[in-house]
């Protein structure tokens, strides 16, 4: 009996080695000490059966094993819910040096780009940024800038009408003629917006963007509109662009000009880009017509000024290297997602 509780430690302490968790230490308490199949309550209940006087001795002997079991038990427990402990804490503490999730950011519109970055051309010059209706009444939108009813430069607009007097504007000049209505000279805006024409093709869109320019004041000249015309293509295709002038017709200008600038991607050789000429149009302007003058109530004899006009979105197609004006309307994120800093 003696030799048999011995031997119980003895297999009581070698399992106790390979505990590792609670869970398996639960498993080696109820294996030696359950209440009923217990193998220390089998044996401690064998000792009844002991002749009298080796009860004590083994007696004694039964009680130390139990109690060294019961103690180490004990002790493991203690150590393994500390260790768990300490795991928690762990796991639960925050890293604040793993640097962060970037949840997914909007970027805007590569014409809105291009639009920021020749607004901000001219509000550095003391431009101001001026907005009017997208839909417009026929006056505004064509009378008021000296194209008549009947005028064939009409048929070019491929207008939108929405009846005999309301239209979708088909060009930003418009906002030239409400801003004059309200102000007297010195003017000098930008009015970049939303303009539409029945096209559909490679370059044009139905929907697409205008800046126009404005510039009213005495003794304004054609060398005023020259440099600076030729100063905002320097800042926005590069300091060595250069800019020609070829003549051009305008109903609201005169005398107009279209502006070719040297191709920025070959340096004038000839490429692709600007089909072998050197050179790439890129806006219409002019001289401020005196009839629209006389239409808004400024004395012509006094005031002069200049205006010109260009496609946001051309200029947008030109900077990027884009072939199709269509892309940008497609509302397909994997175009949109490349253009995500000012270019
Ligand atoms: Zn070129």
């Amino acid at each position: 009996m003696k030799s048999k509780l011995l031997k119980l430690k003895k297999e009581f302490q070698a399992e106790l080695e390979g505990v590792v968790d609670l869970r398996s230490l639960v498993d080696l308490k109820n294996k030696f000490l359950s209440r009923k199949r217990g193998l220390l309550t089998v044996a401690l209940k064998e000792i009844s059966l002991l002749p009298v006087e080796e009860r004590p001795e083994i007696g004694k002997l039964a009680n130390k094993v139990k109690g060294f079991m019961e103690k180490e038990l004990t002790l493991r427990q203690r150590k393994l819910e500390a260790e768990e402990e300490a795991r928690r804490i762990k796991e639960a503490q925050i890293d604040i040096t793993i640097p962060g999730r970037l949840p997914p950011m909007g970027g805007l519109h590569p014409i809105m780009l291009v639009k920021e970055k020749m607004e901000k051309i001219f509000l550095e010059l003391g431009y101001t940024v001026e907005d009017g209706p997208d839909i417009e009444t026929d006056y505004y939108n064509f009378v008021a800038l000296n194209f008549p009813k009947d005028h064939p430069a009409r048929d070019s607009q491929a207008t939108f009408l929405i009846d005999e007097e309301l239209l979708l504007r088909t060009q930003t000049s418009p906002v030239q003629v409400r801003v004059m209505e309200k102000r007297e000279p010195p003017i000098r805006i930008i009015v970049p917006g939303r303009c539409f024409r029945r096209d559909w093709d490679i370059t044009h869109t139905p929907n697409f963007f205008q800046m126009e320019g404005l510039v009213v004041d005495e003794g304004i000249t054609l060398g005023d509109l020259k440099g600076t015309l030729e100063y905002f293509v320097r800042q926005l295709f590069g300091k060595k662009t250069k800019a020609r002038f070829r003549p051009s017709f305008f109903p609201f200008t005169e005398p107009s000009a279209d502006l070719d600038i040297s191709c920025f991607h070959c340096g004038g050789k000839g490429c692709r880009l600007c089909k072998s000429s050197g050179w790439i149009e890129i806006l219409g302007a002019g001289m401020v017509h005196p009839n629209v003058f006389k239409v808004v109530g400024y004395d012509p004899e006094r005031y002069s000024g200049f205006a010109w006009g260009m496609g946001i979105d051309r200029v947008a197609l030109i900077l990027y290297q884009i072939e199709d004006a269509r892309l940008f309307y497609e509302n397909d994120l994997r175009f949109l997602q490349q253009f995500r800093e000012i270019i």
